[in-house]
């Protein structure tokens, strides 16, 4: 992976990521296609109408279904997919821990029982490592050990010094199959935990980053604390982050989350919020959220968003789009994951264009007054 630092406004950066499959402008918000498949679209509509240069896929779901071996024989996610571009997969530790009934994190992995079926699955480092080779993905994530909060201190400490045990061997294992020739043209990242505590998110962040990884990711946030903890967690963090290398907020967030994290120097987001908003009604627009099952909307002949150069804006009504969310037509669900994204994947591209002219604060300013 080559990552190149092109300009800063304050703390906010615009690089670019180049992987074997794609280049990646950022700040870059990736789509989420949890099982291989961005939800209601197909890869001709991310890559054409969305222009997305990176999606996720999710190790847990690949590995349970259709199996990571299935995928290799496939010709891996880029040619079972048809999407040609890059994809980030994370580790599967998250859904092992949050899909599972039962899920225990013990010393050298993480025990859970299929969603699907309730079979009994072990993931350890080496493991993942192995499933996300056969998945081909270009940046893979390693296995950490997560905390349900609210935890004790102790448990917290556990959680840390777990997660980096887990790194030191991750790291040695991945760079050891690259020396075989396995996964060369792979990328792996390592995620830096510790809660909403500052002591602890400095010493893993300080532990991971001398490590030997292509880029790192903040994790364990936005999980129900409130904005200003998350803004301040991750500014306090990314102190300890190499200038040098991509840095990644896991499952964030709203257009605003965005916007506070690349002003604190983050590089990469993902989240399902634009795909599973659409799907609910909510709508993503320059001037805040609208409900499209409002009434007012009836017989509304503007587009979604006046501004939005989307499919979906450059053809249709509010009053369509409206009459399709409540008669729950399929097509809904497409045009409206078509609007989420592209506003999401606009934003980013408006943002990356003002840090390029050193005026990020004038389009935070902007921003914000439209919403207002
Ligand atoms: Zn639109």
């Amino acid at each position: 992976m080559q990552f190149t630092l092109e300009a800063r406004s304050k703390n906010a950066r615009a690089a670019t990521i180049k992987t074997a499959h794609s280049t990646i402008k950022t700040p870059v918000f990736m789509p989420v296609g949890t099982i291989g498949s961005v939800k209601s679209l197909d890869a001709e509509d991310v890559l054409n109408l969305l222009g997305a240069e990176i999606i996720l896929a999710n190790t847990y779901h690949m590995y349970l279904r259709p199996g990571d071996k299935v995928v290799a024989k496939m010709g891996k996610l880029h040619n079972f997919t048809k999407y040609p571009k890059s994809f980030l997969t994370d580790s599967g530790g998250f859904q092992a821990f949050s899909l599972s009934d039962i899920s225990k994190p013990m010393e050298n992995g993480i025990e859970f029982r299929s969603h699907i079926d309730g079979s009994k699955h072990f993931f350890t480092p080496k493991k993942v490592i192995d499933i996300q080779t056969n998945l081909g993905s270009d940046i893979m994530m390693i296995l950490d050990d997560l905390v349900a909060l609210p935890a004790t201190q102790e448990r917290i400490k556990v959680s840390i010094e777990r997660t980096t045990a887990w790194a030191q061997e991750s790291i040695d294992y991945f760079r050891s199959q690259q020396a075989k020739g396995i996964c060369v043209d792979q990328n792996i990242f390592a995620i830096i935990q510790g809660g909403t505590d500052k002591a602890f998110r400095k010493k893993s962040a300080t532990e991971l980053c001398a490590m030997d990884y292509d880029g790192f990711a903040i994790g364990g946030l936005s999980v129900g604390e409130l904005n200003k903890e998350m803004y301040d967690t991750v500014e306090h963090t990314v102190q300890y982050m190499p200038e040098d290398k991509p840095r990644y907020l896991m499952g964030v967030g709203t257009p605003e989350d965005l916007i506070e994290n690349i002003e604190r120097g983050v590089d990469m987001f993902d989240c399902v919020m634009p795909t599973r908003n659409a799907r609910n009604g909510t709508l993503f627009t320059s001037f805040g959220r609208i409900n499209i099952k409002g009434a007012k909307f009836k017989e509304d002949t503007s587009p979604i968003d006046e501004e939005c150069q989307c499919l979906t804006c450059k053809t249709y009504s509010r009053a369509y789009i409206s009459h399709l969310f409540r008669s729950k037509e399929l097509t809904y669900f497409r045009l409206a994951t078509i609007h989420n994204l592209h506003y999401y994947l606009n934003l980013m591209r408006e943002v990356r264009a003002a840090i390029l002219e050193d005026k990020f604060a004038e389009f935070k300013e902007e921003f914000y007054r439209k919403r207002s």
